[in-house]
């Protein structure tokens, strides 16, 4: 179905509001075009943009902020999401979209999780016809970018 990304996104970020606030963490959409739509499965996009502000908040630091942006570029949207956590090491860069691929990091080993979600994002992302990519540097944070198919004529699909 066609889906506007902004309205999804700003969902999905309203759903971390208290638990972001439990550890001083804001989280905001920067900037984003009033209309970004895409054809998508809403129920797995959704779950897949909670993963990553899930992981954003879990290996994040206390009082930091996390920035989402929303850009057009080449016919893709671009979703960044920009936190100031722990970071992942280069090396671990492919490991971490593996099921149950995890940074051997201490700080990591110290956070549970089973390292699921990254690699239904990949799923859910690559099964849209897009990707995902990203950016880190440890102890200063990490950036994941996600692309994603822009869906040109929404008007005439909804008619
Ligand atoms: P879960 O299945 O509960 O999500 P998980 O968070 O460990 O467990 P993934 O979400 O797949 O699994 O993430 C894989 C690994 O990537 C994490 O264990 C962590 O080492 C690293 N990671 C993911 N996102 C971030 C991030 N924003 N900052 C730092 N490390 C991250
Ligand atoms: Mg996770």
């Amino acid at each position: 179905l066609p889906i506007n990304l902004l309205d999804l996104l700003q969902n999905v970020v309203d759903n971390f509001w208290s638990i972001a606030k439990a550890r001083q963490i804001t989280l905001a959409i920067e900037s984003a075009p009033d209309s970004c739509y895409i054809m998508a499965d809403g129920t797995l996009l959704s779950r897949a943009f909670n993963n990553l502000i899930d992981n954003a908040i879990k290996y994040g630091k206390d009082g930091m902020h996390i920035a989402l942006a929303i850009t057009e570029e080449n016919n893709y949207w671009h979703i960044s999401i920009k936190d100031q956590g722990i970071g992942i090491a280069q090396e671990d860069f492919e490991r971490i979209f593996q099921v149950f691929g995890r940074a051997p990091q201490m700080e990591t080993k110290r956070i549970s999780g089973l390292g699921l979600g990254l690699a239904f994002v990949h799923t859910v992302i690559v099964g849209h016809q897009g990707s995902v990519t990203l950016e880190s540097t440890q102890g200063v944070g990490t950036t994941f970018h996600i692309y994603l198919p822009i869906l040109h004529d929404e008007e005439s699909v909804l008619l």
